[in-house]
Formats: structure tokens, C-alpha cells, sequence
């Protein structure tokens, strides 16, 4: 263990709080088992899902590491500890089961990991408003099952459902896989409650609209842990679906599947899971299916109501059968739907010595084979890289969402070759006018090009963050709002 507590680009803070008599203070607030200083705890609070983070890991190092873990169970407890952050000027990272992708949950300056994974009780479930409130820290499969049993679903399916939380998928804006017809999160937020680092709570209310300014509570929404702590969360619910539909569809083109696709959204349709991959990914996932060989496949998955849906996938075989599609039947979308938590070949493949990362980004139809195609062709230019495959999924009447896979064995430095593949995505997507990131969000890695993205609206960002967090305790060197030095070096 000695050597993980290596730390690789931890930032040095001006002050030097006490970190002995801080446990004690703190202790009295959440409990002498609510606190820890233990190695073994450290560790596993200082990193996410970042792949950088996990090479560093299996080289035995730690991105950077807190002084203390500390598991509130209560908002009131939540406060007391922001307080006396504030007063020792020490950093707070909250962390919820660290799934983020870009090292978003790296405690950059030490201070506290506010492990959030206590608060995980369900507060109100309001069946006949359709509404259910939870502490930030429930986990995303107990979170549906809770639902399930009762009934109802949350719609909300990260491929991360099983290692994420609620109060994650909201500090980082998340999109599940059945987004096109439940929403994004944004679209699931009725209300959230949230602690400040002076120790104020705010909430919004759980109705369906406001026009009575602002919703400082929504703020919240993408925020990952800079502005302030999420301790509550109302979400929308649905009841369980009765019916449901499987379709998919091989396409010649990625063109003529993504035209199909406009089409049949521009129309009204909103199967639950849309996803187009193109033709590696397809005979990567669906080596089994004749139809889709050399091709892009399609999967449509429809739910809710037996009428509506037959009519939605009639439509959707009319938009297909126009581009020339071949029907591959509902086998495609089981294999799917028994594979879609498997994440267990990254794994494989870090130890084999590969570099493994996805990069997801959004654009509008117009833009979208294009898009594929600049960045696809960009870090396959990368020496090293080995695949750069795509797929679609998350769309919307103006566009959609592109997730990148990309393996790459480079035979010099990791963490160089790292930086020159993510650089030539992001100028690419930012060449042709696409957000740098559809719903991963941005942690520490994606800050690099958070001035290139937002130009003069992140200077009013940082307006924001100055006004809630003065003295920048929360998450520092997050959303780039504050440089990472050690890290852009
Ligand atoms: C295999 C895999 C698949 C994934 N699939 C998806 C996907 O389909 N869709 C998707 O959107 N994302 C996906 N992700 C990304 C990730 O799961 C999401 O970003 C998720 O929302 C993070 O939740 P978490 O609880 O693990 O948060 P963490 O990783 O612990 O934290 C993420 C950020 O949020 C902050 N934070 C956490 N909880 C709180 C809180 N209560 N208050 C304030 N700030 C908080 C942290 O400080 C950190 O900055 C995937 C990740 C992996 C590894």
C-alpha cells in the first residue's frame, strides 16, 4: 500500500490544517464510525472510473489522496462539516460510488472525501404525483428495484446503473440508455436539496413548473461537487411499462441509418432505446446476426402502452424500409439488453497493456456522419491507436449523441499518448461545431478544453462557483473552472 500513496498530480493548498484534531471535531459531528484517516479507506476515495487514474493505479500510484473520509448520514450533518471546512480552509471532494469517467471524484488538493454512499434512504414515494424523493448516495440498481417492487420505473439506465447514484447522476448531468423516450436527468429532476459551503440549504419544490425566477436548485444539475453538496433528490417516475417491443434493422451506410432515424424522432416516435453502431461495433456485439454483416445495425427497443408502441415501431418500419434497410428481427435487442452492464473487457485490456477509453460528444443531425468520421479519422492518426469504433444512441429532434471507443497500444509514454489522443478528438469535435461531451461530463480531464467549448460563458461559470464557494473549497480544479496545473503540464 506504501507505494499507491504516491501521489502523481496532487495540488499543494496554502494551508495546513490539523488533520488530528479536525477527525476529532468531525467525529462529533457524524460519529467516531462516520470518520476515517486509514490508508486502506483513502485509497479507495481517491480515484473514479478515469482511466488515467486506473493506470496509474496498476502502476501503484494514486492520483492524489484525502487527508480523511468522512460518511455523513444526515443534510444536517452534511452542513456542520462544510462549516468546519470553511473554517479550516480544507477541500471537500464529495463522492458518490466514483464511476466518473474524466476524475471528476480525485480529491485534487486532499482535505475531505465525502463519501456520500450512507445517505442512501428513500424519503417519500408519492404514487399518485408520480414522484420519489432519495438520499444522494442510493445506489442506481436499488434505486429501480425499490421501484420495481412497487410498481413503477425510474427510466433511468446508465450502462453504470449497478456501480453509480442518484446524486451522481445529477451532479454529472447523466444520460440513461432508455433516455429518448424517459429523458435525460434533467428531464427527470422535479426538485433537489442542496448544502452550500456556509452551511445554507436550498431547495427547490416539488411541482410540476415555476415561473418565480432562476431555479438555483437546478444549478446543481452537472455541478459535480463545485458548488456544493446534493442531499436530497425528487425524481419523476413512470409506471411499469406493459408492453414492450423489439425491433432492428441493417443498414448499407451509417448515412442512411441516420436519416432514417431523424425521420422517424422528426414524426413523434420515442422508442425508449435508439442505438446505431457502425459497422465494427456491429460485428463486435452481433457476430451472430447474418443480416447485419459489413453493415450498421440498428436496435430499437419500444415500451408503454400496447397501442402506441405498435404504432411507433409501424413507423419506424417505414423509415427504414425507405432507406433500404434489412428487417434483423428482435434477437439483436436481447443480446443487447443481457450484455448492456458488461464492462468487464477494459479491464482485460488495461492489464494486456492497452490504453482503453470512450468519448462521448453531441451534435446535430446535420453534422453527424461528419462528425464520426472527422474525429474517427483524427485518433486513428495517432500512432498507437488500434480502434476507433462509434455508435449513436440519445436522440432528439435536433440531433444526437456520438460515443466513441477507443483502444490504442502506444509504444512510449501512456500518459503522453493519452493526451495527443484526447487532443485530436476534442479539436476535432470542436472543429466541426460538436459539444465536447454529452453526458459524462467534464471531472478534471475534460476542463483542459472547458475555454474552448464555452468561450466567454465560463468566465460567468466561475462568477457562479466564486459566489457560492468563496473560498474554493468545493472540488477544487474541477469543470475548469480553476487551473489543474500538475495535470495540463
Ligand atoms: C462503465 C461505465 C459506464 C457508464 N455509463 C454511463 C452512462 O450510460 N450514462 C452516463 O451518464 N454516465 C455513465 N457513466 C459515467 C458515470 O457513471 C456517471 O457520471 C455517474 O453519474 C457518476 O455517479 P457516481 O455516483 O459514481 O459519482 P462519482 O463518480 O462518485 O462522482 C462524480 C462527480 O459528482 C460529484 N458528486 C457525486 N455525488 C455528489 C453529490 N451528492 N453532491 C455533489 N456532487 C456529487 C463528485 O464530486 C464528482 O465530481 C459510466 C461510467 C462507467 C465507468
Amino acid at each position: 500500500m506504501a507505494d499507491h500513496l504516491s501521489k502523481v498530480i496532487q495540488e499543494e493548498r496554502p494551508s495546513r490544517p490539523d488533520y488530528a484534531s479536525l477527525a476529532k471535531q468531525l467525529a462529533a459531528i457524524v460519529g467516531s464510525d462516520g470518520v476515517s484517516a486509514d490508508g486502506a479507506d483513502r485509497l479507495a476515495n481517491c480515484r473514479d472510473y478515469w482511466p488515467m487514474g486506473t493506470l496509474w493505479f496498476l502502476e501503484g500510484k494514486s492520483p492524489a489522496l484525502p487527508d480523511l473520509v468522512v460518511w455523513p448520514r444526515r443534510t444536517a450533518e452534511v452542513a456542520a462539516v462544510l462549516k468546519l471546512a470553511v473554517e479550516n480552509d480544507v477541500p471537500v471532494t464529495p463522492y458518490g460510488e466514483g464511476s466518473g469517467a474524466l476524475g471528476g471524484a480525485i480529491p485534487l488538493q486532499g482535505g475531505i472525501a465525502l463519501d456520500l454512499k450512507r445517505m442512501n434512504r428513500v424519503l417519500k414515494l408519492d404514487r399518485d404525483n408520480l414522484m420519489v424523493t432519495v438520499q444522494p448516495g442510493m445506489n442506481g440498481a436499488r434505486y429501480e428495484e425499490y421501484l420495481n417492487r412497487r410498481g413503477f420505473t425510474g427510466g433511468h439506465f446508465p450502462q453504470s446503473l449497478r456501480c453509480s447514484t442518484v446524486g451522481g447522476w445529477v451532479a454529472c448531468r447523466a444520460a440513461g440508455t432508455f433516455s429518448t423516450r424517459y429523458g435525460k436527468i434533467e428531464d427527470m429532476l422535479v426538485s433537489l436539496e442542496a448544502v452550500l459551503p456556509d452551511g445554507t440549504i436550498v431547495h427547490g419544490r416539488d411541482l410540476p413548473r415555476t415561473s418565480t425566477g432562476p431555479r438555483v436548485d437546478h444549478l446543481f444539475l452537472g455541478s459535480e461537487g463545485t458548488l456544493g453538496v446534493i442531499t436530497a433528490v425528487t425524481l419523476r417516475i413512470w409506471p411499469y411499462p406493459a408492453a414492450r417491443i423489439y425491433r432492428s434493422y441493417a443498414f448499407e451506410t451509417i448515412e442512411q441509418a441516420l436519416e432514417a432515424i431523424r425521420r422517424l424522432i422528426q414524426a413523434g416516435a420515442r422508442p425508449a432505446v435508439v442505438r446505431l453502431y457502425d459497422s465494427a461495433e456491429t460485428a463486435h456485439h452481433f457476430p451472430e446476426c447474418k443480416e447485419a454483416a459489413g453493415r450498421a445495425l440498428l436496435i430499437l427497443l419500444f415500451e408503454g402502452d400496447g397501442g402506441i408502441i405498435a404504432a411507433e415501431a409501424g413507423l419506424a418500419a417505414g423509415c427504414a424500409g425507405e432507406q433500404g434497410a434489412l428487417p434483423a428481427g428482435s434477437e439483436p435487442v436481447e443480446r443487447w439488453l443481457k450484455t448492456r452492464f458488461d464492462i468487464g473487457i477494459s479491464s482485460a485490456l488495461f492489464r494486456q497493456g492497452a490504453v482503453v477509453d470512450t468519448i462521448e460528444v453531441s451534435t446535430n443531425w446535420t453534422n453527424a456522419a461528419p462528425l464520426y468520421h472527422a474525429m474517427q479519422k483524427a485518433m486513428l492518426a495517432v500512432e498507437g491507436t488500434v480502434l476507433a469504433s462509434g455508435h449513436y444512441s440519445h436522440v432528439y429532434p435536433e440531433g444526437t449523441a456520438l460515443y466513441l471507443t477507443l483502444i490504442g497500444f502506444p509504444s512510449g509514454d501512456k500518459e503522453q499518448y493519452y493526451k495527443r489522443l484526447w487532443g485530436a478528438a476534442m479539436e476535432s469535435c470542436l472543429a466541426l461545431g460538436g459539444a465536447i461531451s454529452h453526458h459524462h461530463g467534464v471531472g478534471l480531464h475534460r476542463g483542459l478544453w472547458m475555454a474552448q467549448e464555452h468561450g466567454t460563458t465560463l468566465e460567468a461559470l466561475r462568477l457562479i462557483k466564486r459566489a457560492f464557494d468563496p473560498q474554493g473549497i468545493m472540488n477544487p480544479g474541477k469543470l475548469g473552472l480553476e487551473e489543474a496545473a500538475k495535470w495540463r503540464q
